[in-house]
């Protein structure tokens, strides 16, 4: 590395060391927006000499990332940010505090994509789905599509994992060729992952025709768009790979969307060489990610940590979670979002009959959406008066960003 480049990872991974010991968090954020001011192409010169994968997307790339971690490890040490800084400042801050490995796992925020393709250059790219988040300041679901589209236009070499169910990561992952200008369409294997939440794609992003579906089959009544033959496939409780072998799952995360998410993780690292049959025990040893599905005893109480952003994630939170007494908690600050109005896009009859406790900020809003949707719900201040107020057994608590980070800290402080 350059020098400049060199003191710029020093001082940041300091910076993140003073963070970490002041008791600011895990300090990468600060570590890596300070390397960057000293050296612009930082990212650039500490992802040089890795092979790198990148994973973006609206949902579940934290919990990808993690497993596709663990499945290229099969390989070699892997720098990977494993707490969510998932912006350019948080992978410099990972890649400079991993010092040299072979192998890098990058979760990637999905408006910063364009920017870190630039600066990484990776050997793979995985797009998992798109979808309507925090509506006072993201962009447009489509617009996203566009950006993503563009960027894979200038980075042709890159192979990309892209999620067949997706109308929008699908036509994002397609950009066409350009014979005369030397532009190839780029190398797509596609997974199946699922779709619960279909809202965000019943509009073709080509040329604006419904998209029609039927089982998990869909297709664009006006254009040529349609769901491609997957390569990976999830399949009862395993993964079907592209030779046609069928490979058994044991994960310690609930779902089928993380089924879907440990299938990615397994075709990411087929993309660097690692056989489906070696990576697959390791995808068992994830257990919770950055506290999401934790799971915490405390008097006879059995609490299962749920994290949901947004409408789709909402959906998947609900399937995942069992027939169990259910604490929802929501905030609106500044990291979820200052819009509730997406409580409406979620339907929550799939509460009804179980006993729905609600908290947070923002419990009220929850409240009217609850009485809209008839489900019958009891409002508790705090966590441990929610735990009071189940009998023993399990909890389930679903709650959003920081309504998360509160309840994480608040069972920290009464166990
Ligand atoms: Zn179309």
């Amino acid at each position: 590395m350059p020098l400049r480049a060199k003191v710029a990872s020093s001082v940041s991974r300091t910076a993140a060391a003073l963070s970490r010991a002041a008791g600011r968090g895990d300090g990468s954020v600060i570590g890596g927006w300070i390397g960057l001011k000293i050296d612009p192409d930082l990212l650039a010169h500490l992802s040089a000499g890795r092979a790198i994968a990148l994973v973006s997307g609206t949902n579940g790339k934290t919990t990808t990332t993690r497993l596709t971690s663990a499945a290229v490890g099969v390989l070699g040490r892997v720098a990977t940010n494993s707490f969510g800084a998932n912006m350019p400042s948080g992978h410099t801050s990972a890649l400079a505090k991993a010092g040299s490995t072979p192998y890098a796992v990058l979760e990637v925020d999905e408006h910063y994509l364009a920017q870190v393709l630039e600066a990484t250059e990776p050997h793979v790219v995985a797009l998992l789905n798109l979808s309507r988040d925090q509506l006072d300041r993201a962009k447009e679901v489509a617009m996203m599509a566009q950006l993503w589209r563009a960027a894979l236009v200038r980075h042709t070499d890159v192979r990309v994992v892209a999620n067949a169910d997706d109308p929008l990561v699908v036509w994002a992952a397609t950009p066409p060729g350009d014979p005369a200008r030397g532009i190839k369409p780029p190398h797509v294997t596609w997974f199946s992952a699922g779709q619960r939440w279909h809202d965000d794609s019943w509009v073709c992003p080509e040329c604006g025709s419904t998209i029609q579906r039927s089982g998990e089959q869909w297709w664009c009544t006006g254009c040529p768009l349609r769901r491609p033959e997957p390569h990976w496939v999830v399949e009862d409780e395993g993964v079907l790979d592209p030779s046609g072998a069928w490979h058994k799952v044991s994960l310690q995360l609930p779902g089928k969307v993380n089924l879907g998410n440990a299938a990615t993780a397994l075709a990411v690292a087929a993309e660097f060489g690692v056989r489906p049959v070696d990576a697959v025990s390791r995808l068992g040893i994830v257990t919770s990610v950055a506290g999401r599905y934790a799971q915490v005893d405390k008097d006879g109480r059995n609490i299962r940590l749920l994290l949901a952003k947004n409408p789709a994630s909402w959906l998947e939170a609900f399937d995942m979670a069992d027939e169990a007494p259910t604490l929802l908690s929501i905030n609106a600050r500044d990291p979820d979002g200052m819009d509730t109005s997406w409580l409406y896009d979620v339907d929550f009859a799939p509460l009804r009959g179980r006993q729905v406790l609600i908290t947070g900020d923002r419990a009220y809003d929850l409240a009217v959406r609850l009485d809209v949707n008839d489900v019958p719900f009891q409002h508790v201040r705090t966590f441990d008066d929610a735990l009071r107020a189940v009998p023993p057994g399990r909890l389930e608590v679903i709650a959003n960003y920081t309504a998360f980070q509160d309840i994480r800290a608040e069972l920290d402080r009464v166990i």
